[in-house]
């Protein structure tokens, strides 16, 4: 059938294969033949028999400087050459290629000959192998990572999915190739896989989609000077107006196409214009014009071997057959065509045959023979249907998906973003969070001394307010907070107190100076924390008085403790000062009486005192509760 023959197949994967060969080849190991392989792809389009030429000068050029990958690519720019031409020619330059490979530097190349391989297969209507083959070579690029012959592979895998009805896995390879066509600035080549989409969605019956997109890579093809390219995209674009009906547009496509490929000398070419004129005469019922063509477009075809071609043909000659009224050779050729399509599971055009087959066993008045054709028909149409159904549906999928993934991926680069200036503003919250700790340590450190230091000057402080400068003693409110804190106390106020009073001492200060009397108060105090324990303590209450406090001593027991600190008052030696006289005290001893208060209990050791200085001084004097 080939409504939409594909743009040179093996042209493509050549191209690419000679593409990284030529250019690296071309300074060093066998500069002609660098050369001459880049005429012989550039040619493949352009001039087939010119491509062919320069292909064999190279080879030539190569027996003199061999170099294994110019070898290659040369083979398979002949191999696309004959593949449409010789079978067999073709396979002998694949048989050549693959000597060569354990030679090739550039790996990739295998792919490239795989590919003539499909293309072979595919010629001889061994559609699924040719899809095998395809796909082994897309594996094998990838594997290679040699995206131009990867993109070839893919490209022709998807024609051939396409081919099969697997629309929506050939629109994502086409679509695949496109992209790293477009990646590689591959323009002429991004163009073809257009045009492959093209092809795609004519397959899906969508043929005003198609048509678009012919038209499209056909501006393309023409600025490019790309004349065989415009052959066959002018071709698919035919066949685009023929499925709608628009035979006027149909007809002028196809002459075009027709003109360019008789100027190239593409045979094949023109037999598939000529089919197209065909289809176009038996659509209005112009049998004679439709049997011209037809004769041209079989001369045309002989030799090629596309079994498909010849099937289309054979079509379109029982349609004019039956259009002469000559129904059994009408039926004969149309039976032929619908195996050839049924093997090859061409469904649309077997779809047109069982179409044509009932027409013409209807006219035959075999109503029954008819009625079958009609079923067949609808089923396949049916089948047909239901599978363009079915890829539209899968095609919307994978737009869907691409759009979900494109979508996706925006969002994920979006959150990435997003996490990336968290994680900076984390960072930079972790730098400050680091300085503040370590500036609030310095702070707490810095506090901590503070505190400890006011403490100790509080301390230092409350210990001053709390001593008697001069002897170090518990001060006046000292001794007398403790006694005032004792006589609160639940197991006061059993306790007693003592106050000693120097004797004449105002003499001593008048005599022997301050100081003096000074030593001597210090030297007094000394004696007195002698014999004072705890939990019992002394301290002093005014200038040369000290006060006793007994905690659980009574009277008695205060007054033996009185006389033992007059004795030791009494034993200070004070030579050092003075040797006229010594130092003595008198004790006024009083023990607590319930109710006492600190003023009472003073008022009362006073009293004893007194009593003491008043009974001659350095005694003791008690006065009870
Ligand atoms: P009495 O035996 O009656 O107690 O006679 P006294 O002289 O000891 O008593 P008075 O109360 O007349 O004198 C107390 C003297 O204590 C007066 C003062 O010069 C002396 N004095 C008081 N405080 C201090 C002091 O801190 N240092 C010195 N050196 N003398 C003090
Ligand atoms: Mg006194
Ligand atoms: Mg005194």
């Amino acid at each position: 059938m080939s409504p939409s023959r594909r743009n040179t197949p093996f042209a493509i994967a050549l191209a690419l294969a000679v593409a990284g060969v030529s250019f690296a080849s071309a300074v060093a190991a066998a500069p002609d033949a660098a050369s001459l392989v880049d005429q012989a792809r550039a040619n493949i389009r352009l001039n087939p028999e010119a491509s062919q030429r320069y292909a064999e000068s190279a080879l030539d050029a190569l027996k003199a400087r061999p170099d294994p990958d110019l070898e290659v690519a040369a083979r398979l720019v002949l191999c696309d050459y004959q593949g449409e031409r010789s079978p067999q020619a073709a396979q002998s330059e694949i048989d050549a290629a693959w000597a060569l490979m354990p030679k090739v530097k550039r790996t990739g190349l295998r792919a490239g000959i795989m590919l003539c391989e499909g293309q072979l297969l595919e010629l001889a209507n061994k559609t699924h192998e040719a899809l095998a083959r395809f796909d082994e070579a897309a594996r094998f690029a990838e594997g290679a990572h040699d995206s131009e012959m990867l993109a070839d592979s893919l490209y022709q895998r998807g024609y051939m999915r396409a081919l099969l009805g697997q629309y929506a896995e050939g629109l994502i390879d086409e679509r695949r190739a496109l992209s790293l066509y477009e990646k590689l600035s591959l323009t002429s080549r991004a163009r073809t896989a257009l045009n492959g989409i093209a092809i795609l969605y004519n397959r899906m019956g969508d043929y005003a989609q198609a048509k678009h997109y012919y038209m499209q890579s056909l501006k393309g093809h023409i600025a490019e000077g790309a004349r065989r390219e415009q052959a066959v995209t002018l071709h698919n674009l035919g066949r685009a107006h023929e499925n709608l009906g628009e035979w006027h547009e149909a007809k002028q496509a196809f002459e075009e196409s027709l003109a360019i490929n008789h100027e190239l000398g593409y045979s094949r070419g023109e037999a598939y214009a000529l089919r197209g004129l065909a289809s176009v005469c038996n659509a209005t019922g112009d049998a004679t014009c439709a049997t011209a063509y037809l004769a041209r477009a079989e001369a045309a075809a002989k030799g090629a071997p596309d079994a498909r071609l010849h099937a289309q043909i054979l079509l379109q000659r029982g349609i004019s057959y039956r259009l002469q009224k000559r129904y059994p050779e009408s039926i004969a050729a149309l039976q032929e065509a619908a195996t050839t399509f049924a093997s090859a599971d061409s469904l649309a055009e077997l779809r047109d045959t069982y179409r044509a087959l009932s027409a013409t066993y209807a006219e035959f008045n075999d109503w029954r023979a008819a009625y079958e054709r009609q079923v067949e028909f609808k089923n396949t149409s049916d089948t047909l249907l239901l599978r363009q159904l079915d890829q539209r549906f899968a095609t919307l999928k994978v737009e869907f998906d691409t759009a979900a993934k494109d979508k996706e991926n925006t969002l994920l680069l979006r959150e990435k973003a997003v996490t990336e200036r968290a994680l900076e503003q984390e960072r930079t919250v972790g730098r400050l969070q680091a300085a503040v700790i370590a500036l609030a340590t310095v702070l707490t450190l810095i506090l901590a001394t503070l505190v400890v230091r006011h403490r100790r000057a509080s301390q230092r402080m409350e210990a001053l307010a709390n001593t008697d400068e001069l002897t170090g003693l518990p001060n006046r409110r000292d001794i007398l907070g403790r006694l005032s804190e004792w006589l609160g106390t639940p197991q006061g106020p059993s306790c007693a107190t003592l106050i000693a009073d120097l004797d004449h001492f105002k003499p001593i200060n008048d005599k022997f100076g301050h100081l003096v009397g000074d030593d001597i108060l210090r030297e007094v105090a000394k004696a007195l924390t002698e014999i004072v324990r705890e939990p019992a303590c002394v301290g002093r209450i005014g200038g040369e008085e000290f006060l006793v406090m007994l905690p659980d001593t009574g009277l008695e027991e205060a007054a033996q403790m009185a006389e033992r600190l007059r004795e030791r008052v009494l034993a200070i030696d004070t030579s050092r000062w003075f040797t006229d006289r010594g130092i003595s005290a008198s004790f006024g001893v009083t023990a607590s009486a319930a109710g006492d208060t600190v003023s009472s209990m003073l008022r009362r050791a006073d009293e004893a005192l007194y009593d003491a200085k008043a009974r001659g001084r350095n005694c003791v004097a008690t006065r009870g509760g």
